[in-house]
Parts: structure tokens; C-alpha cells; sequence
């Protein structure tokens, strides 16, 4: 079951001290677990390694820094942090390029290794390029940004789908030392312009226009409506992704034509470790996107071993994330990690139902991808229509299926593992944010023997030490026992964590530092179950009391979406007189099912109470067409509690729903169930 209860258990003190010992076990290889581990004294397992990881964490990141990043000066200290100030401190003393790292040393290695392969919208018409041609990409660009003025600590806003010369166009930037900001071409004008303005760019890049499930999508044009807003705008490139010729004002570069004059060569620039390499605006779920800050060497390092560890991932592999590159998972996955160890990565432009809805297992067959990286939200779209599309392509080289952005559900989790996998495949349901820079939690790191529970994100990653926080209190402390839930806290620093919010420090401390200090809060609740694995609840404001029994939405939505008739469902709490809070679903019916509501709502009601309890049960279900989604596919339950609690004036910021039309269904939806 999802959460037992969720009920807090014993909550204590407990000193991480001397938690590492050497086991003295003999006949591990360490060096088989994790090659960067081989010198570290009297380990000789994983389990061992993850101790060491946390409780000798200076030594650990240490070596690990030293064997997997190319340093243009080593650093001398490797960590200066304090949580409880919200000081964060990497590698100090060291200088390095993540362009060098993630380039240049594999051009000397391996220059004619494909390092991008760029699966277009428009099916088998896939373009690859190497390791030579990237650097030679980047390189014209960066000489190019510095020629028209751009200088190290300037901020360039990138608004463009997943494209080589986007990967090319942050990677010119890390060379000349820009940070770059980039937003996700799906959102409007008013969006774009919001983060410009909070970024200070004065230089945009960005496309004629993007192509998406076969519909064209004018990118250009919105940069133009943004930057009217955007007095810090004086140059715009624009890249030509179709054939069709835009209008160029005197602001705007024609970016591949003044490429073809640079050079091929371009100085990298020797970066502090904590300079900043990006930001990046959160998805907006719960709030005001935040511009998270990441810096140099310890991003680089952190989205780098996670990648290789959490998913396996091999020289020679072919991985594909299919996020989008606007999204932390599309830079940490699709570009920093991958590229920083030397790998494959596709970048994906198209979605997963176009031209129709075997996309994704029709690439994985041409392609030969080996990891497969996307959301639930996919999945449970493509489970809708069903297993045929699937079963018609070739699946046979994919080793590692990746889940990340929400919960996913035991009925996904079951189809991906069992239909896609093909029952053989292990499926990481990985956990993490923006603010965390890179996975920290998933089931098998560096273990491809490991246990894996269904639906459980399970292990945490080396250098990560969870804790399950009491919820009713903050700044308590932590609870010690397993088979409980609590906050999600992770109670010491790691290299890949961002260091602040962009022009907002403060609500940096406040957020995340300062309800439990000393701790990292991530805003997520857990539960540890007896084995101690960690399953993600969902966000701790989707947490309901109904009675006094607290219940995660996920939990209920888990079961809702078990229903047969069910595609996809969201819960959310409402203030009831008696009950104190009552549960609201909004419920998604599969397109192919015929049935009657009546019966549907029946079977809900069945399947709440067997599996969860009778509290469980929903006092109300408004059956919907869609749900309101942000652009990367989370469902944005806030919007769905004001809808409930009638609170239409303040629905809050909408720039990152998805389509604002599916609000006014909901709100139509509920007055007629009412
Ligand atoms: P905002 O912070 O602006 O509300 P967001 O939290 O959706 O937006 P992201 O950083 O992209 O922005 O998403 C991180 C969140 O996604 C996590 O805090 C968690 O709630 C959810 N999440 C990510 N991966 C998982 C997972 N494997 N299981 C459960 N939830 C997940
Ligand atoms: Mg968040």
C-alpha cells in the first residue's frame, strides 16, 4: 500500500556522529560498485559506500571531484556550508569550464563519438552529431556571444526546444562564463518576459519558429511580444529551425549565418566553482516560480555520477531523457550529465503520441536507446491507449526505465514495467527538484542487482542522508523509527543543491532552511517503510486530515486510477463542517471505456474503502475532460482548490498552466456538480 496511515511514529534525536565503520568484509570489489571508490579505506560494499558517502562526505566528494572532473586548478576546500544559514560552498579555490568538461576532453579521446542525437518532430529524421561537431557548434557560438558583447556574469535567456544548437547555445555560455536562463519554448509571451526581467538579459536566443506534433509554433514572434516589457533586451539570435523566413528587426542576429564567420577555436574561460553556471525557474506547481541558482563544478559533478550510477548507464549507451531541456530534468539528463561523461543523449523535440502513439517505442527501436528517462504523465497517457502501440517496435535494447515529476501510480508503474520492459527492464522512479540540481533519491544506485519495490523512489543517491521530519512542528526533530512518515528533509549538504533564489536570497533561507534548521526542507512528504525505503507521498500541501486521518492525495489517486474506467484522476481537500477535511476528486474517464458514471463512482467507492479505508472514500467526484497541467505535465491541484474553495479571484499565477481553457471546464464542472 501507498502510505500506512501516514501517522507519525516515535520522533527522537539522533547524531549522524561516527555512523561509519569499517565492516572489514572481505571479497566485495568496491572498485565494481563505483571505480571513483576504489581508495576508500575498509569500504567493500555499496551499503558500506553509502555510509562512507554521508558520514565521510569531505573525503568522498573530494575523490570523486578529483577522478571525474578536469580541473584547470585544483580546489582547496571542499565544502563551506552551513544549512541553517543557507550557505553553500563547493570545491573552493578550484577552476575548471563545464564546456572543457563536457567537450573538449572527449573531442581528445573520442572525437567522432555521436555526443547528440536530435529526433526532430517529423519521425526518421533523426540528425546526429559528434563530439567534434558540438565543440565546433559551440565554439562559433561563443566567440560570436563575445563579440557582440556578452561577458562573463551576464545572464542570456535561451527560449528554444530541444535542438542542438540550444544544448550548443548553454554550453557557449558556460565557455565564455554567461550564465544562462533557459525558459521553456511552450510558454507565452507574459511568461517569457516575467523571467527576462527577473533574469536581467540583455541577450536573448531563440528560433524562427518550433515545430510541435506536426504545428508549427512561433517562437520568434512571442520573444517579440515578451522583450516590448523587457528594457534590458538589446540583442536577440534567432536560429532558423524551419525554412520560413521571420521579420528580423534591428535587434535581431541571424544566428547561423554570423556562426559561418567565427572561429572554430574559443578560450574557454576558467570559472570559479561557485560561479554561476544557470538558472532556472521552477515548473510553478505550487507558487510563483523560483529562479534557482546553480553553480559550477559541484552541478557538473553531481549531474554527471548520478547519471552514470542511478541508470547504469555504460559507455556506448544510447540514453534518452525525454523531457524537455526548459526542465531541470532536460538539463541535468539531457545535456550536463549525459554529455559531462561522454555519452549518447537524444534530444527529443516531438511529443509522445505524434504522429501517433507508439512515437516513443517507435525511436526506441531506430534510435537503439538503451535508457529511457520520462514522466508519469506519458506514461499514463499512452497506457490509455493501450498495450499495441507498444508491442509493434523492437524494445529489445533498452536496459533501464526511468520515471520522474510526480508519483507515478502502481498502474503505471505495473504497464511501463511490464509492457514497455517487457517484465525485464528495472524501472528508477527517481526523486527530485530543481533545487536539488540532480537525483537524490532512486532505487538502484550503483547496485544493478538491488531490490526494487514497485513505486517506491527507495535509496537514497551517495552523499544524500534523508530524514522524515515531524509535519505538525516545525523545527522539530527527526523521527528515528521506519514504517512512518513525516517531511521530507535531507540533513546535510551536497554538491548538486542549489545555492539561492535569483534577486531573492531571502525566500531562498526562508523556504527551504529555516523550517527545519540545519536542514534542507523539500516541501515533499515521505514514508519510510520497515526496511527503511523511502516512498514520496507528494507535496506536503496535498496532504488531507479527514477525521484526524491523514492521508496523502497520491495515495487516493493511486487507487482511483486502479479503477478500470480510470485515466487519470486528482484529489484535493476541502474545509468540511464535520469532518474537518473532506476529499474532492476530479476524475478523467479512459476514452475507449463506455460506461456510466453511476457505476464508476460505485466502483471508486469499493476500491477506496477495500484498499485505503471507508474515510477514504470521496464526498464528492466531478468528472472532468482534462485536468489543469503545467507545461511539463504536473497536475496543478492548487488551482483545483481555489476552483473548490470558490476562491476565482485568487486562482494565482497561471503563466505555467498548460491550457488556461481546462480551468474554465473545471470551474463549469463544478457549479453543475454543485
Ligand atoms: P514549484 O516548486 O514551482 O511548485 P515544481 O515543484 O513542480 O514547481 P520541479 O522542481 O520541477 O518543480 O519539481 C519537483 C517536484 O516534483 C518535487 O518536489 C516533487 O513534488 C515532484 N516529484 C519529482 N519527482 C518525483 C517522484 N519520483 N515521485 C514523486 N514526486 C516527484
Ligand atoms: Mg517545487
Amino acid at each position: 500500500m501507498w502510505l500506512s496511515g501516514g501517522r507519525m511514529a516515535s520522533v527522537g534525536r539522533q547524531s549522524f556522529g561516527s555512523c561509519f565503520r569499517v565492516l572489514g568484509r572481505r571479497g566485495c570489489n568496491t572498485a565494481a560498485v563505483m571505480p571513483e571508490a576504489a581508495g576508500f579505506e575498509g569500504v567493500s560494499d555499496r551499503s558500506d559506500l553509502q555510509d562512507f558517502s554521508v558520514c565521510s562526505s569531505d573525503s568522498f566528494w573530494a575523490a570523486v571531484a578529483r577522478q571525474r572532473l578536469s580541473w584547470i586548478r585544483p580546489f582547496h576546500t571542499v565544502q563551506d556550508c552551513d544549512l541553517s544559514q543557507g550557505r553553500i560552498r563547493w570545491f573552493e579555490g578550484g577552476k575548471l569550464n563545464v564546456s572543457v568538461n563536457c567537450l573538449d576532453r572527449h573531442v581528445h579521446t573520442c572525437p567522432e563519438r555521436v555526443a547528440v542525437i536530435w529526433e526532430r518532430d517529423e519521425p526518421k529524421s533523426e540528425v546526429k552529431l559528434s563530439y567534434r561537431q558540438l565543440l565546433e557548434m559551440t565554439c562559433r557560438l561563443g566567440n560570436l556571444l563575445r563579440r557582440r558583447g556578452v561577458k562573463k556574469g551576464d545572464c542570456v535567456t535561451i527560449y528554444m526546444p530541444p535542438c542542438p544548437l540550444a544544448v550548443a547555445s548553454m554550453l557557449a555560455c558556460a565557455r565564455i562564463g554567461a550564465a544562462h536562463n533557459v525558459v521553456f519554448a511552450g510558454f507565452s509571451a507574459d511568461a517569457l518576459a516575467e523571467r527576462i526581467r527577473d533574469a536581467q538579459s540583455s541577450t536573448v536566443i531563440t528560433v524562427n519558429q518550433g515545430v510541435r506534433g506536426g504545428k508549427v509554433i512561433e517562437l520568434k514572434k512571442t520573444v517579440d511580444a515578451a522583450i516590448q516589457s523587457c528594457p534590458t533586451v538589446q540583442q536577440v539570435f534567432v536560429a532558423m529551425r524551419t525554412e520560413n523566413p521571420v521579420v528580423m528587426t534591428a535587434k535581431d542576429v541571424a544566428m547561423e549565418e554570423e556562426m559561418a564567420k567565427e572561429d572554430t577555436v574559443c578560450e574557454p574561460a576558467g570559472m570559479d566553482s561557485e560561479d554561476t553556471l544557470f538558472l532556472l525557474y521552477t515548473s510553478g506547481s505550487t507558487g510563483k516560480p523560483k529562479g534557482l541558482v546553480h553553480t559550477q563544478a559541484g552541478y557538473l559533478l553531481y549531474a554527471a555520477l548520478t547519471h552514470r550510477y542511478v541508470f547504469s548507464y555504460h559507455d556506448g549507451d544510447v540514453f534518452s531523457c525525454v523531457a524537455d531541456i526548459g526542465w531541470i530534468t532536460g538539463h541535468s539528463y539531457s545535456v550536463y550529465g549525459p554529455l559531462a561523461n561522454g555519452g549518447t543523449t537524444v534530444l527529443f523535440e516531438s511529443t509522445p503520441i505524434y504522429p501517433d502513439p507508439g512515437r516513443y517505442w517507435e525511436m526506441v527501436q531506430r534510435l537503439k536507446i538503451n535508457q529511457f528517462y520520462g514522466a508519469p504523465t506519458a506514461i499514463r497517457l499512452l497506457l490509455k491507449y493501450g498495450d499495441k502501440w507498444v508491442h509493434k517496435y523492437d524494445r529489445s535494447t533498452l536496459k533501464t526505465l526511468g520515471s520522474v515529476g510526480e508519483p507515478i501510480n502502481t498502474e503505471a508503474w505495473e504497464w511501463y514495467h511490464r509492457v514497455v520492459g517487457q517484465g525485464r527492464c528495472p524501472v528508477v522512479d527517481t526523486w527530485w527538484q530543481t533545487e536539488t540540481g540532480g537525483i537524490c533519491i532512486a532505487p538502484r544506485p550503483a547496485d544493478p542487482d538491488a531490490e526494487i519495490v514497485p513505486g517506491m523512489a527507495m535509496r537514497p543517491f551517495f552523499g544524500i542522508k534523508p530524514v522524515l521530519m515531524d509535519t505538525e512542528v516545525y523545527g522539530s526533530s527527526f523521527v528515528t523509527s521506519n514504517d512512518t512518515s513525516g517531511a521530507l528533509c535531507i540533513a546535510q549538504p551536497w554538491p548538486g543543491m542549489a545555492r539561492t533564489i535569483h534577486n531573492d536570497p531571502q525566500r531562498f533561507t526562508e523556504t527551504y532552511c529555516q523550517p527545519y534548521p540545519g536542514y534542507f526542507f523539500t516541501g515533499d512528504g515521505a514514508y519510510r517503510s520497515k526496511e527503511g525505503y523511502y516512498q514520496i507521498t507528494g507535496r506536503l500541501d496535498d496532504v488531507i486530515n479527514v477525521s484526524g486521518h491523514r492521508i496523502g492525495t497520491a495515495e487516493i489517486e493511486d487507487v482511483l486510477n486502479q479503477c478500470s474506467a480510470v485515466a487519470e484522476s486528482a484529489v484535493i481537500g476541502f474545509s468540511h463542517s464535520i469532518k474537518g477535511q473532506g476529499i474532492y476528486a476530479f476524475v478523467v474517464l479512459k476514452k475507449s471505456i463506455d460506461v456510466q458514471e453511476a457505476d464508476v463512482t460505485r466502483q471508486i467507492n469499493d476500491m477506496a474503502s477495500k484498499k485505503i479505508a471507508k474515510y477514504a472514500c470521496p464526498d464528492y467526484i466531478q468528472f472532468a475532460q482534462r485536468l489543469p497541467k503545467t507545461r511539463s505535465g504536473k497536475i496543478m491541484r492548487r488551482v483545483l482548490r481555489k476552483v473548490v474553495d470558490s476562491e476565482l479571484e485568487g486562482l494565482g499565477d497561471l503563466s505555467t498552466l498548460d491550457d488556461p481553457e481546462v480551468v474554465q471546464e473545471i470551474i463549469q464542472g463544478h457549479h453543475d456538480l454543485l
